[in-house]
C-alpha cells in the first residue's frame, strides 16, 4: 500500500493514517525505541466501535492486526497491516461497592492507581506506572503485591474485546475464550475494556535496600536465604545493574554497580521492620529508604525509568533457587560478563502458586522465582541474542518455563520462548482455541500462538 493510493479506509471516528501522513510517526511511537510498528494503516481508536471497525476492515482485506497502548511490550513489530492504537481510550470507572474498576484499553497503571486510591482501594499493578493495564493483565500481571494476591489475570471480572470475526463481545468467567485471553497477550483479539477487582490496600511498607558492588554477592545470598521462609504479605525482588552514566541520574550513582532489594509489604511498619531485619544485617546499605508509603507512591519501590528507551530481554521461571543457581547467574551477568545486562530475580510463590478462581492461560504456577536479564539492543542483535541464551543456559537445571510479560522485544527469536510459557497440555488447548477464534492468525504481531 503506497501513500495516497486510492484505497478504501476503515470508517472510524478516530483518525486513520498511512505512512507519510502527518501524525503517523507520533501514532506508531512507543516506550520501546529499539523496535517500532510500521503498519500500512494506523487507526487511533476514539472508542470501542473504532476498534471493531478496524478489525472488521483488516479481516475483510486479509491484513494482520497489531495493537499498541504504550509500546512497553512490543515484541514483533508490525510490518504492514493495521495497527490499532488504543492510547486515547482512557476511561476509568470505579465501583467502590463491588471493589471493581472498568478500565478502557489505553489506561496506564498510574492513572488507575490514582483513580483507585481516591476510594481507599488499589489495583494489582506491576512495577511501572506507565505500563498499560490491559497489556500487563493479558500477559499475566506480576504485581508489587503478587505473593499476597496472585496474578492480576486472576482478578478479572469481565473482558470486552473484538475478535477476528469483527464482533465486539463481552466475556465473563465460564465463557469461551475468557480464560485463554488471560495469559496470552493479544493472541485472541483486541480488548477494548476490562473489569478488574481492586484490593483494600491504602499503604505499603516498602522501598529499596541498595548494596555497593563489593557487597552484591553477600546481599544476593542473604536475599536468597531470606526468601525461603517469608509470609505472603511480603513480595520482593533482587536487581543488579551498572547504573547508566546519564545526566538524569545524580553524580554519585552514575556508572556505579549496585545490587537492589525491592520490598513491598502490606503489614504494619513494625511488622515490616521485623521482617527485613535479616537483610539490614547483611551490611552497609548504599540506600535504605524503607518506610510506610501511601499506595500512590509505590512506583518508587522499583523506580523504573519513565522515559522511552531501547531494551531486549529474556526470563526464566525457576522451580527453586539454590546457591549454585545464584552463583552461576551472578557470574554470567555481573560487571565482568560479556554482555552488560540489568539482571535479577523476583520472588514468587504464595498466592501465585495457587490456581486462580477460574482457569486462565497463566501457567507454571509451581515456579518459586523468575530470573530476568535485560540488555541494550545494538548493531549486532545476533550476539545479544547469543548472550541472553548463554545467561538462560546457566539457569537451565532449575528452569521450568518463561513468563510472557518479561520477554522483552526480540520477538523474532521468540517462538521457543513463547511456547515455554505454557505446559504442553495448555499449549495444545491454546492452539486449538486459536484455530477456532483466529484461524488466519490475524493477531500475529505478538508473542504468537499460531493456529494449528
Ligand atoms: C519498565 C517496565 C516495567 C514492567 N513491569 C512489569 C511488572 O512489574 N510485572 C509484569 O507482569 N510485567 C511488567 N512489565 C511488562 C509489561 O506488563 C508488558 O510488556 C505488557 O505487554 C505491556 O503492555 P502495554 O500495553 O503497556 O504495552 P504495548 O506494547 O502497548 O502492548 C504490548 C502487547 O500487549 C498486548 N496488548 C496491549 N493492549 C492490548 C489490547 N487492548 N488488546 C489485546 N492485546 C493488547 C499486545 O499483544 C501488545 O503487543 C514491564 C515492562 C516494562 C517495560
Amino acid at each position: 500500500m503506497t501513500k495516497n493510493a486510492k484505497i478504501e479506509l476503515p470508517t472510524t471516528t478516530g483518525p486513520v493514517r498511512q505512512p507519510g501522513d502527518s501524525g503517523y510517526d507520533a501514532e506508531i511511537a512507543g516506550f520501546q525505541t529499539a523496535y517500532t510498528h510500521r503498519p500500512a494503516l494506523v487507526v487511533t481508536a476514539a472508542h470501542a466501535e473504532d476498534v471493531r471497525a478496524a478489525v472488521e476492515y483488516a479481516a475483510r482485506h486479509g491484513l494482520p492486526v497489531a495493537v499498541q497502548a504504550t509500546g512497553h511490550g512490543l515484541s514483533v513489530p508490525a510490518d504492514g497491516g493495521v495497527l490499532v492504537n488504543t492510547r486515547r481510550l482512557t476511561d476509568i470507572k470505579i465501583d467502590p461497592a463491588t471493589r471493581t474498576a472498568r478500565v478502557a484499553a489505553g489506561v496506564q497503571a498510574g492513572q488507575l492507581i490514582e483513580a483507585a486510591v481516591a476510594h481507599g482501594l488499589a489495583p494489582l499493578n506491576g512495577s511501572s506506572n506507565t505500563v498499560g493495564v490491559v497489556g500487563y493483565t493479558l500477559g499475566g500481571g506480576l504485581g508489587l503485591l503478587a505473593r499476597e494476591f496472585g496474578y492480576a489475570a486472576d482478578h478479572v471480572r469481565a473482558i470486552e474485546m473484538v475478535t477476528a470475526d469483527g464482533r465486539l463481545r463481552r466475556l465473563e468467567p465460564g465463557d469461551e475464550p475468557f480464560g485463554a485471553v488471560l495469559g496470552t497477550g493479544g493472541n485472541f483479539g483486541i480488548v477494548t475494556a476490562l473489569e478488574l477487582e481492586l484490593v483494600p490496600v491504602t499503604t505499603v511498607y516498602g522501598g529499596q535496600l541498595q548494596f555497593d558492588a563489593a557487597l552484591v554477592p553477600q546481599a544476593l545470598e542473604g536475599w536468597r536465604v531470606w526468601t525461603q521462609d517469608l509470609p505472603e504479605q511480603l513480595t520482593s525482588a533482587f536487581n543488579m545493574m551498572t547504573m547508566p552514566d546519564i545526566p538524569q541520574l545524580p553524580p554519585h550513582l552514575r556508572g556505579r554497580y549496585l545490587g537492589t532489594i525491592n520490598i513491598a509489604c502490606t503489614g504494619s511498619e513494625a511488622e515490616g521492620e521485623r521482617l527485613v531485619a535479616p537483610l539490614r544485617a547483611i551490611g552497609a546499605r548504599f540506600t535504605d529508604n524503607l518506610k510506610v508509603m501511601p499506595y500512590l507512591d509505590t512506583h518508587a519501590i522499583h523506580s523504573d525509568p519513565p522515559q522511552p528507551h531501547p531494551y531486549t530481554g529474556t526470563d526464566a521461571l525457576l522451580s527453586e533457587l539454590p546457591a549454585d543457581a545464584t552463583d552461576a547467574f551472578l557470574e554470567a551477568t555481573g560487571p565482568g560478563s560479556d554482555l552488560p545486562v540489568v539482571a535479577g530475580f523476583r520472588h514468587l510463590g504464595g498466592a501465585l502458586g495457587r490456581p486462580g478462581p477460574y482457569e486462565t492461560a497463566v501457567d507454571h504456577r509451581d515456579a518459586h522465582y523468575v530470573a530476568r536479564a535485560i540488555a541494550l539492543p545494538g548493531a549486532d542483535d545476533r550476539s545479544i541474542a547469543d548472550g541472553l541464551a548463554r545467561i538462560r543456559k546457566t539457569l537451565e537445571p532449575w528452569t521450568i518455563g518463561t513468563n510472557l510479560n518479561f520477554l522483552y522485544g526480540g520477538g523474532d527469536r521468540g517462538e521457543a520462548e513463547t511456547r515455554a510459557a505454557y505446559r504442553d497440555s495448555t499449549y495444545d488447548l491454546l492452539t486449538a482455541l486459536k484455530s477456532e477464534y483466529d484461524p488466519h492468525n490475524l493477531f500475529r504481531f505478538n508473542r504468537n500462538i499460531p493456529p494449528r
